[in-house]
């Protein structure tokens, strides 16, 4: 647990939430200001900050949650599909810095937009640089 963490607090039940499942490792609770109803956010127990600081198994663990909730979160509010994301680090938005995933049920004629619609002009890479760029994710998943 992190001091003056939200959702260390909330584990611990410091704080109220509206949990919709909780196991020995991982909790997922509705969020407090929701994007859209059924916003759902699931999270490690442990603390941790960003996706990369989770360890494997744990990682696993909040992803077969997330799968588990997307059908019944989608249910709930009669959804059409449902954006399924992280933010992650401060770059991209992310405000808790205790890892979280979002589910956030989706409406045909909810005019949200793909995550695409988050970012403007495409940058322009040649070969070498999609090359260079994938070997070095290549030799990082290697480690
Ligand atoms: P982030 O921008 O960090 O990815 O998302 C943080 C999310 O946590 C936001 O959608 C916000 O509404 C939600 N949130 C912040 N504080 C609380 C809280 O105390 N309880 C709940 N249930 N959600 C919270
Ligand atoms: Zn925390």
């Amino acid at each position: 647990m992190s001091d003056d963490c939200i959702f260390c607090s909330i584990v611990a039940g410091e704080i109220p939430s509206r949990t919709v499942y909780e196991d020995d490792d991982v909790s997922a609770f509705l969020d407090a200001n929701p994007l859209a109803p059924g916003h759902t956010l699931v999270i490690p127990k442990a603390h941790h900050e960003h996706v990369q600081d989770v360890p494997n198994d744990l990682a696993s663990d909040v992803f077969s949650v997330m799968h588990r909730l997307v059908e019944p979160a989608e249910s709930a509010v009669d959804a059409d599909g449902s954006t399924v994301a992280f933010n992650n680090g401060e770059a991209a938005g992310q405000e808790v810095p205790h890892v979280h995933g979002h589910i956030v049920p989706r409406f045909d004629d909810d005019g949200g937009g793909p995550i695409h619609s988050i970012f403007g002009a495409r940058p322009d890479l040649d070969d070498d640089e999609l090359d260079d760029i994938a070997a070095s994710v290549s030799d990082g998943a290697d480690d």
